[in-house]
């Protein structure tokens, strides 16, 4: 059993392992495991990035993908997270509540991946929508089937990591199928959920022309996508591959040419959709 810790105040780039060795694996905690208690990485204020206006933005641990460009690869294991309980998130996020409407800004749950551990995730975006605030949950949508009506209902806005348009591609860089984040797209699409979509720019793998013209000709039909953004890779994370002693495949990736970043917004925007 964990030992319940205290959630402090920090940033997704902060480096945590082994806080709670005890853990489940992130595979086995399943769609009901509970949502009394649950494992963070950490949570950050003032965010603008990740949603309208100003948001606090929570990282869950556990993450089923295996991203070769992750930047956060400490928050794919539960044991390397803090366990904490909901209600004491809740009050965390309930001491900055007012001064998040009034900048029309509110909750963003991220991670890792927010549905791995459904239930938990679900009580605090229920508590987060009980104080009146906008509410966003950042998913590579691989475990959308787990989102049944009532944990949608707690989410207004879902910023959707479409990480490639090519099955093949988006094996070789998550090591996952795409096809269930389609699904779950379509999903959205049909309940017209607000989303915005992310793609990941990453040279040598998901920059090839025909790679982002399957996920612009994918997207740009669906009248719920707000935005496309696309996210430029970077080697920010790259310290933590190092500190946890795992095979960085990106290590001699460079940052996307800003060329390239106005070729792929510009196959976005060709498409119809909104890009950023
Ligand atoms: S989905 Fe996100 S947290 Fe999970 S491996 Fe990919 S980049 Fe990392």
């Amino acid at each position: 059993m964990s030992q319940l810790g205290t959630l402090a105040v920090g940033s997704r780039h902060d480096l945590h392992v082994g806080v709670s060795p005890d853990a489940p694996d992130e595979s086995e905690i399943g769609k009901n495991g509970g949502g009394a208690f649950g494992y963070v990485h950490s949570y950050e204020t003032g965010s603008r990035y990740d949603g309208p206006g100003y948001r606090i933005v929570l990282f869950m641990s556990g993450c089923l993908l295996r991203c070769t460009y992750c930047h956060n690869p400490d928050t794919w294991h539960l044991k390397d997270g803090t366990y904490v309980s909901a209600q004491h998130v809740i009050n965390r996020i309930g001491n900055f509540s007012s001064a998040l409407r009034s900048l029309d800004g509110g909750l963003t749950i991220s991670g890792g991946e927010p549905m791995v551990q459904l239930a938990f995730t679900q009580g605090i975006l229920a508590a987060a929508k009980g104080m009146g605030l906008h509410t966003a949950i950042q998913t590579s949508g691989f475990l959308g089937q787990r989102a049944d009506a009532a944990f949608l209902s707690e989410v207004d806005l879902v910023l959707l990591d479409i990480k490639s348009g090519d099955p093949e591609t988006y094996r070789e860089v998550t090591e996952r199928d795409l096809a269930p984040t389609l699904r779950f797209a379509e999903r959205l699409a049909a309940m017209n959920k607000p989303v915005w979509v992310r793609f990941t720019l990453v040279p040598g793998r998901t920059d090839d022309p025909a790679n982002v013209e399957k996920t612009a000709q994918f997207v740009a039909p669906m009248k719920n996508v707000e935005w496309v953004e696309v996210q430029p890779f970077h080697q920010m994370g790259a310290f933590k591959w190092a500190a946890m002693n795992l095979e960085y495949r990106e290590a001699n990736t460079p940052t996307p040419a800003r060329e390239v970043v106005d070729r792929v917004l510009d196959q976005f925007r060709s498409a119809g959709c909104r890009a950023r």
